[in-house]
């Protein structure tokens, strides 16, 4: 098989990376498992944007002071800057945020905020962001989207990439010819546990990079999420009681039902003080409280949480629910500069399974679908730039030149 882009993972990075390349480039995006079973689906608080200029410094500060200011300040203030465009494209593709009754943007707000910026669609934000992403794509001629096609590796010559060895749904191996390769594969959730992440998720993409050694950055930063519900028996992926809830007020009680703990806390640090509270009490997991949300606001923001609590047997407006932490995020990944190119040629990577550096040592919440869309539009705008071609097949047969082929009138 041959394209011009390979796109390795239909999550919101590999999305939205295929709608900014250029619409004459053949573009092929292929997932490992359905098209809808991305992290991206599950991302539920919401996505953060700069709303205007007073509230520059404080969110540059908040995500510094998050990844305990050994983030990369450029990237972090490309990501800042650029919020606001990626708002109004997700407007433009039809993205129904949360308003207020004056028909402005309404924001929450979530742990190691110091205001409200985050823009959210009930607690499916990132099904509402990147369901509209997808119908989108599935509306371009030039995009071809493959299920159940995994990949295996990369092809790989002279420290340039060509292309990836995928494992299609019925078991076939093949190669794919491919002028630009890109690496959307998400996080590592699936090599834990206990994660929130989707089983499929175990870093190929990293482990690819390794193999052919690739630049990867920070890999040993992992973030943990400190809240999500406990369940006795051993989960597929363990159910995120999201951030904003405690943004909303939620709060969270040891085995006396006291509190312990303030519920706003960066995640790594929040985290560590919930481990350390239940090993002091002997319990697997401690309480948290959304009783101190008014019932409108819980059933208005909260309709996906209280539906799942509901099916677990708990009626979140009488009772607490037991939460534990659970691995999360992965800030690491394969080293990008901010056009997401990695060290190998004609090879970038984005969204979680890249790392510019953007988070630090721990993310800010609700940071990643904004860095993930960010990045992957910048990826695309330097392949476009560059204007990738496809290179000789293995028979010598060199293909025409885009330009060519337009002066040749094709
Ligand atoms: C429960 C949950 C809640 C979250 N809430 C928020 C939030 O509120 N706000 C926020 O900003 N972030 C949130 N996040 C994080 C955010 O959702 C992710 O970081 C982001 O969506 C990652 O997007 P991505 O495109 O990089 O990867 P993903 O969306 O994970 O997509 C990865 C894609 O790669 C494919 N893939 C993987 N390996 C292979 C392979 N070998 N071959 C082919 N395909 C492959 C997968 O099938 C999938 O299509 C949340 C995450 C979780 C798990």
């Amino acid at each position: 098989m041959r394209t011009d882009i390979l796109i390795v993972g239909c999550g919101c990075s590999g999305l939205y990376c295929a709608l900014h390349l250029p619409k004459d480039m053949q573009i092929t995006i292929i997932t490992k498992s359905d098209l809808e079973s991305s992290d991206s689906f599950l991302a539920q608080g919401g996505i953060c944007m700069l709303k205007d200029e007073t509230d520059y410094a404080d969110y540059f500060e908040d995500t510094m002071r998050a990844g305990h200011y050994e983030n990369d300040r450029t990237s972090v203030e490309i990501m800042i800057r650029s919020s606001g465009q990626v708002v109004r494209e997700l407007l433009g593709y039809g993205v129904d945020f949360q308003r207020e009754a004056d028909g402005n943007l309404a924001f929450t707000k979530e742990g190691a905020h110091s205001k409200n910026r985050i823009l959210f669609h009930k607690d499916i934000t990132g099904k509402e962001i990147t369901g509209k992403l997808l119908e989108q794509v599935k509306q371009c001629a030039h995009i071809q989207l493959l299920e159940y096609t995994e990949m295996l590796d990369i092809i790989t010559k002279d420290h340039s990439c060509s292309g990836a060895v995928v494992r299609r749904a019925d078991g076939a191996v093949e190669e794919v010819e491919a002028a630009c390769t890109v690496l959307a594969t998400g996080g590592v959730g699936g090599l834990y546990e206990r994660s929130t992440n989707y089983r499929h998720l175990t870093g190929d993409a990293v482990a690819a990079a390794l193999r052919h050694k690739i630049a990867v950055r920070d890999i040993h930063e992992v973030q943990i999420h400190p809240t999500t519900l406990y369940t006795p028996d051993k989960e597929d992926r363990c159910f995120l009681i999201s951030e904003s809830v405690r943004g909303e007020g939620a709060k969270l009680y040891n085995k006396n039902m006291r509190r312990f703990v303030d519920e706003l806390l960066p995640r790594d640090e929040l985290t560590a003080a919930i481990l350390a509270q239940m090993e002091e009490d002997g319990m697997p997991y401690v309480w948290e409280d959304l009783r101190t949300i008014p019932v409108k606001e819980l059933q208005t923001h909260f309709p996906n949480i209280i539906a799942h609590c509901a099916q677990m047997g708990y009626d979140v407006a009488k009772e607490c629910i037991p939460v534990v932490p659970a691995q999360h995020y992965f800030m690491g990944g394969i080293r990008t500069d901010y056009e997401g190119r990695t060290s190998m040629s004609d090879l970038y990577a984005i969204g979680e399974t890249a790392c510019n550096g953007v988070h630090g040592r721990n993310r800010l919440a609700s940071n990643s679908l904004l860095e993930s869309l960010v990045f992957a539009k910048r990826a695309a705008d330097d392949i476009a730039v560059k204007r990738h071609v496809k290179k000789p097949d293995r028979n010598g047969t060199e293909n025409l030149k885009r330009e060519e082929r337009k002066g040749a009138g094709k």
